[in-house]
């Protein structure tokens, strides 16, 4: 693999995700949260400062600090295994066979390739063997997974995955409608794009099947 600067633009503003592993590092968690905040505080405030704004201002003055705990608290959140949501599990045998879709599950992440805003919907299905999760758990999963640097496809495999492993089934489908402003808002300026992923597993990969749980969701993405 070649890696230098142009081949990292390249991967960049094509969206391409490398893996569809979170790139982490080992010691990723060696250091406290408040110690991250403390070290990105410095950060955001260094980048400020090159930027030529004044940092004395009021209006100002608290922006590094707020940054750092957004990003660490709140936006990259998910990144912590410790977060990720339990996976309690119901036994429904009525349910056996039958498909289950969760709709217009909103999702908020950040584009990994330039940290700004992904906005849009995930549906997400599943066709239950006896055991089912109650349907905020899916809201969940999907945030978890959407609070860290991300690339959409990435997301969409992320959750599949996942509900994969609570449920004990391949038989998962996940359908994600979303605006990357890093597109929107700059570069190429398109307002009107929005990126759709699909990853079908199990019977989903059916045609039958898979039509069947297009048809529920008729993509349609308001905000
Ligand atoms: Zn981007």
């Amino acid at each position: 693999m070649i890696h230098n600067e142009e081949f990292q633009e390249e991967i960049g503003n094509n969206h391409i995700a490398t893996s569809a592993v979170t790139p982490l590092r080992k010691d990723a968690f060696d250091i406290s949260d408040d110690e991250k905040i403390e070290r990105i505080k410095k950060d955001v405030e260094s980048i400020l400062t090159t930027l030529g704004m004044d940092l004395t201002d009021d209006s100002l003055k608290g922006t590094p600090y707020r940054v750092a705990k957004m990003f660490v608290k709140e936006i990259f959140g998910g990144l912590h295994p410790n977060k990720k949501p339990s996976s309690s599990t119901f036994e429904n045998k009525y349910k056996y066979n039958e498909m289950l879709v969760e709709k217009n599950i909103v999702v908020y992440s950040t584009c990994e390739h330039h940290l700004l805003p992904i906005v849009g919907r995930a549906h997400v299905a599943y066709i239950s063997n006896g055991t089912v999760v109650g349907l905020s758990k899916m809201n969940r999963i999907v945030d978890y997974f959407a609070k860290r640097p991300q690339v959409q496809e990435r997301l969409n495999i992320q959750i599949v995955e996942e509900l994969q492993k609570v449920l004990g089934t391949e038989d998962v489908a996940c359908v994600i409608d979303a605006k990357h402003l890093c597109v929107n808002s700059r570069g190429i300026r398109d307002i009107e794009s929005s990126t759709v992923t699909a990853e079908f597993g199990g019977k989903f990969k059916e045609e039958k099947t898979r039509r069947e749980f297009l048809d529920y969701i008729k993509l349609d993405t308001q905000f």
